[in-house]
């Protein structure tokens, strides 16, 4: 495995992140992570936040296994809070294909917040299969397959602090 992103990168960049949010939500944001690949990140971004924050949680699951998503995705676990009015901010490991946040984006405009923005820590723009807007991105990389700071290969891997690339 390859070392792509350190844990002090990660850090630095997070930290930004959290500043930009706040910046942007002066009233405070309800932070929605999908899990479970965005629990990390979650943690610490919503840690870095200098306002005021909530969190709330959706397991989405794509039906095909393996590397590459299906598009077809199913809801594992609904949020437990209404959104409603509220400043929401989807909290996501990575943006591929952009289907799975197009998807999430859709179910969580016709619950009618006051603003729906999202977050990533990572995006693959090659190979994007739909424009999804992502308002604040952590680093775009290129086409490998990721493992680390929440994210996994069967359900391994997502304990590192960095961010690695497998399968090279
Ligand atoms: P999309 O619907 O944008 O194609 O895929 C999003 C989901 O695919 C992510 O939330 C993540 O679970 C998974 N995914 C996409 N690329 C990678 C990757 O490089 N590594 C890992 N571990 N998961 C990925």
């Amino acid at each position: 495995m390859q070392v792509l992103l350190s844990e002090a990168d990660i850090q630095t960049r997070v930290r930004d992140l959290a500043n930009e949010i706040a910046r942007d939500h002066p009233d405070g944001v309800h932070l929605v992570a999908v899990l479970k690949g965005a629990f990390v990140f979650l943690s610490d971004l919503a840690r870095a936040m200098p306002g005021h924050c909530s969190v709330d949680f959706m397991a989405v699951s794509s039906y095909g296994k393996g590397t590459s998503s299906s598009g077809q995705v199913q809801v594992l676990k609904d949020l437990s809070s209404d959104v409603e009015g509220r400043d929401i901010v989807i909290v996501e490991d990575i943006v591929d294909t952009g289907l799975t946040l197009t998807y999430l984006q859709q179910i969580l405009r016709a619950r009618s917040p006051r603003h729906l923005r999202t977050a990533c820590l990572l995006s693959k723009p090659s190979r994007r299969k739909v424009d999804v807007p992502v308002e604040y991105i952590g680093f775009t990389i290129e086409d490998k397959f990721v493992v680390g700071y929440g994210l996994d290969y069967a359900e391994k891997y997502r304990n590192l602090p960095y961010i690695a690339v497998i399968g090279d």
